[in-house]
């Protein structure tokens, strides 16, 4: 139903387009500088037609603005950080969908990153655009959420169906995988994933995107009912949510 093209862009970000062949429609997800954007569409030969905004943060909307002005594109974005987000014309917020082509998109609010985070999920795709809350082997870091908030919104993920493709903002996953290892060292599907993230980073290839399946194997920060996990941390009798705080600030000071 379309075509998905990912990129790497400025030192560790992934720029994202999504195109629709049958009604001519091209979204790029955020819009980390222009210069690239702008490259991946001229490789593509697509033009420009929307920009789905996940959060305000700079090296997602630093190409707004020069691709707004070429394309004359729909800029979309969480209503709650439209006052952040260069050139906005359409708001979102929780539950929307939003009509794109052959598609729609389910919009999700994920606070924790950002207060107004917003996720794009196409069920019938199976695909789901994260931006920072989501990333393989990890979750975004809390710039103005809580680590309450970001649990909550990673259930949304989690209620997704498993083979749910998610794609990220960022290339994390090397440093990710090193602080899950610690976390969840007897953990045998990851000891295989670890290998196998360390030789694709090795060889320059990209570890986005991931599948839910895989992440629920083996993604600490949604692995907190896990014995070993709870044990390692001498948390046996702690709360899912408690189990999630703590690793989150291991993480931050790993
Ligand atoms: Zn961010």
């Amino acid at each position: 139903m379309f075509e998905i093209y990912q990129f790497t862009c400025r030192s560790d970000n992934f720029g994202v387009l999504v195109h629709d062949p049958k009604y001519n429609l091209t979204a790029s997800i955020d819009a980390p500088d222009f210069e690239t954007v702008e490259a991946a569409l001229h490789e593509k030969g697509w033009q420009l037609t929307h920009i789905f905004t996940t959060h305000h943060h700079f090296d997602h909307v630093a190409g707004h603005k020069a691709l707004k002005e070429k394309y004359g594109c729909l800029v979309i974005g969480p209503e709650k950080e439209k006052d952040k987000i260069p050139c906005i014309n359409q708001t979102v917020q929780d539950g929307d969908h939003l009509s794109f082509g052959s598609v729609a998109f389910k919009v999700m609010e994920t606070p924790g990153h950002t207060l107004g985070h917003v996720i794009y999920y196409c069920p019938e795709v199976g695909v789901l655009f994260a931006g920072d809350t989501l990333f393989p082997l990890g979750c975004g870091r809390l710039f103005e959420g809580s680590a309450l908030d970001m649990w909550q919104s990673l259930q949304k993920i989690l209620a997704l169906p498993g083979d749910t493709k998610i794609y990220c903002g960022h290339e994390y996953t090397s440093s990710n995988a090193d602080f899950a290892m610690v976390i969840d060292p007897e953990n045998e599907v990851l000891k295989k994933r670890f290998e196998e993230v360390k030789a694709f980073r090795d060889a320059d290839k990209p570890t986005v995107p991931t599948i839910l399946k895989q992440e629920l194997l083996t993604n600490p920060f949604l692995r907190v009912g896990d014995y070993n996990i709870r044990q390692k941390l001498g948390m046996l009798e702690a709360s899912d949510e408690e189990v999630f705080i703590e690793i989150r600030r291991l993480k931050d000071n790993f």
